[in-house]
């Protein structure tokens, strides 16, 4: 059986069928006994933490929505828990899963053919063929249904690919990037699986970053970069294919968000009931008490949401607008609670090994990502008004 967590005070973890739960058990066991204990190391360095990618493959992580490759039938419901049980630990070994299995694995899932499906999905949910998502640019980021300037030019049966990507998740080592791009000719986005050994790609780290430190991000360039017309996702045939992908890993990123909350919270209330201040446990304070409580607050209706927008899409009734408010909610109550959770810490809440300060740097991250809270926002505006408030 697996243990309550004590953020879980609606024992939502219920709703998991007897499989699921047991899965959900040896996930947490995994991130609590061998990502926990290396997290913040890596994340001062600045470095990825490779030697988990077969240990999450072996767990299922990676790709479990794919029928094809999935361990066992599964709920959205589940694959979301697994989101917040990794976020709990570490969001950058959560964001890492991210990119590979949602946005990678997830825009081959929906636009490629069966041909690409049978030849990359197996490999990738395994953890030996490693993806990125390139969707964001320098100049072009929450306007990217329309701002992207990279161009795809075909040649015969050759696609030519010039132009500039931003944040570029996994990329500095992973093995092939989808690369969403311009078609010179019909002016829509397609998308290509471009291998990072190509003539004319580049990508480089970008450092010093405050969040989100482990996963690496990249800029990438292309000159000329040529790829076979079977190298493109035939199912991506303009911006609304890429933003079903976004539908779904959205979802989970308001997970995900949760199981950051949870993990600063967690740890904020063990050190309030330890902590002394006054003879007392500083737990005992009314006032800290009031910022715990909060805090439990928005991580209990956070989930709620979530369970629901998952349940949506089983039913296959997710709307974009679904996921967008939950990752917009979800977000925004992460940025409050561990703030909160921070501040119970008083001046242990910035230093990295009493548990707080990683979610507290990590959230801002997270709150950006996959569509900020403004654009998600605005895409629930549109859903409810009939209006586009974008331009
Ligand atoms: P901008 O679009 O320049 O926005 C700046 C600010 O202006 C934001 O607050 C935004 O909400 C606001 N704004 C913009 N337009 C409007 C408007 N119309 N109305 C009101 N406010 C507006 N991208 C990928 O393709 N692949 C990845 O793997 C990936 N990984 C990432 C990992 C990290 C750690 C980060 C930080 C980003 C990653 N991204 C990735 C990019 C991410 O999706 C973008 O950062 C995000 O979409 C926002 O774009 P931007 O940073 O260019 O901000």
């Amino acid at each position: 059986t697996l243990d309550h967590l004590v953020s879980d005070f609606y024992r939502y973890q219920d709703l998991l069928t007897p499989r699921e739960a047991e899965q959900v058990g040896r996930i947490r066991e995994m991130f609590e006994t061998r990502v926990k204990p290396i997290a913040n190391e890596y994340w001062a360095r600045a470095e990825f933490p490779k030697q988990v990618i077969p240990w999450l493959a072996e767990l299922g992580t990676l790709g479990p929505f794919v029928p094809e490759v999935r361990q066992f039938e599964n709920s959205a419901l589940y694959r979301g828990w697994v989101a917040l049980e990794m976020g709990r630990v570490d969001a950058s070994v959560a964001t890492f899963v991210g990119v590979q299995s949602g946005l990678a694995m997830g825009a081959i899932h929906v636009g490629g053919s069966i041909q690409q499906q049978a030849d990359l999905l197996p490999r990738m949910a395994r953890g030996e063929l490693l993806g990125a998502f390139g969707l964001t640019e320098p100049l072009s980021g929450s306007d990217s249904a329309r701002g992207l300037r990279t161009t795809a030019r075909r040649e015969g049966d050759e696609w030519v690919l010039n132009g500039a990507k931003r944040w570029i998740g996994n990329a500095t080592f992973s093995d092939v990037v989808v690369i969403f791009a311009k078609d010179e000719a019909d002016g829509q986005v397609k998308g290509f699986v471009v291998p990072t050994d190509a003539a004319g790609f580049r990508a480089d780290k970008i450092e010093d970053k405050i969040a989100l430190r482990s996963v690496q991000n990249a800029d990438i360039t292309m000159v000329d970069v040529r790829v076979a017309e079977s190298s493109r996702l035939p199912g991506i045939r303009s911006f609304k294919d890429v933003a079903t992908v976004l539908r779904l890993t959205r979802c989970e990123v308001a997970w995900q968000a949760v199981g950051v909350a949870v993990g600063a919270w967690e740890a904020a209330l063990a050190y309030a009931k330890e902590r002394q201040q006054f003879g007392k446990p500083i737990a005992s304070h009314q006032l800290i008490q009031d910022l715990l409580v909060r805090g439990l607050g928005n991580i209990t209706a956070s989930i709620a949401m979530c369970v629901r927008a998952s349940q949506l899409q089983d039913q296959g009734l997710q709307a974009d607008e679904h996921s967008a408010l939950a990752k917009a909610f979800a977000t925004a109550r992460m940025r409050e609670t561990v703030a909160h959770a921070r501040e119970i810490m008083g001046g242990n809440g910035i230093v990295l090994d009493k548990g707080v300060a990683r979610f507290f740097a990590d959230a801002e991250a997270i709150y950006s990502y996959e569509g900020t809270r403004e654009m998600n926002t605005l895409i629930v505006g549109r859903a409810i008004t009939g209006q586009q408030a974008f331009v």
